[in-house]
């Protein structure tokens, strides 16, 4: 059963996201709510968690046994696993928006590294990610990974997910994908908070006008990118989707200035020769 902790969290965090959804700015909590919060969160040091493999853990022995700091946050290993788990299963079975539920092959939830430094969000999967139950592994997926090695990193070092879980349903059509709505990303993206909360890369990439508009609410990828933004206290890099990039591959060189950018906010080495890809010379 999932942990009531978590139930509470999360059901905490939709009515926030209805409250900011409708216009509400700021929430007042008396001092008195917040010490019990408080208190709440130091008795979870030693609440007992179901692990993956159903042994019953206390947190306070995972950190003792692992000599990490004594945190108290769901934060460390075997809990972190575990609410990515509970996430995922919850996230699996999602109906809040029937018309997907009912029309999808999967839910695409997100792969890679849950303690990845770096984590990159589309706006949905496509009819190759819903087949595989992956996001991007579809053309413009491929160019993706082919962006992150590019980088010096591994594909399954960083974490890939999309603000929607579901593939947009494209009724009366025998292919073809379709932007999702901003219903549809209102009512999924805290299944991605929750991800990026968990996950805390040090930056995001925003991966095309969709995703930045639903994540920011701003409109124009062409001035927002290239640009630092702040998304849930995680630096945010908007940049270009690459299946924009296979439509127009002139902008590839602004892509990857982007993802210069955030390889030195990630201290990553830069050689000369990846300094200069997609320069033009002559
Ligand atoms: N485009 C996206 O935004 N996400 C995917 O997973 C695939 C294509």
């Amino acid at each position: 059963m999932p942990d009531a902790y978590f139930q509470l969290l999360d059901a905490t965090i939709q009515q926030l996201e209805e409250l900011k959804a409708r216009g509400t700015r700021f929430v007042s909590v008396s001092p008195q709510m917040l010490e019990t919060l408080a208190r709440q969160q130091e008795g979870r040091k030693n609440f007992k968690l179901q692990t993956p493999n159903s042994k019953e853990t206390s947190i306070s022995n995972v950190e003792k046994g692992t000599g990490q700091q004594e945190t108290g946050t769901a934060t460390e290993p075997v809990a972190k696993e575990a609410a990515f788990a509970d996430l995922q299963r919850r996230a699996m079975a999602c109906v809040k928006c029937s018309h997907l539920a009912s029309s999808r092959k999967n839910v695409v939830f997100g792969v890679g590294n849950i303690n990845a430094e770096l984590m990159f969000v589309g706006e949905a999967p496509g009819a190759e990610e819903d087949e595989q139950a992956e996001p991007f592994v579809g053309r413009a997926g491929q160019l993706l990974t082919k962006i992150i090695e590019t980088m010096g990193l591994r594909r399954d070092s960083v974490y890939i997910a999309n603000i929607l879980k579901c593939r947009p349903d494209t009724p009366g059509q025998a292919y073809g994908n379709r932007k999702p709505t901003p219903e549809e990303m209102q009512t999924c993206i805290p299944f991605l908070h929750e991800q990026i909360d968990l996950i805390k890369p040090k930056v995001l990439v925003a991966l095309g006008g969709t995703a930045v508009e639903g994540l920011l609410g701003a409109t124009g990828i062409n001035k927002l990118r290239g640009n630092w933004h702040i998304y849930r206290g995680t630096p945010l890099m908007p940049t270009f989707h690459p299946a924009y990039l296979l439509r127009t591959p002139g902008d590839k060189r602004k892509v990857w200035e982007d993802m210069l950018k955030v390889m030195e906010r990630l201290g990553l080495p830069i050689s000369e020769k990846q300094q200069n890809f997609f320069l033009k010379t002559g």
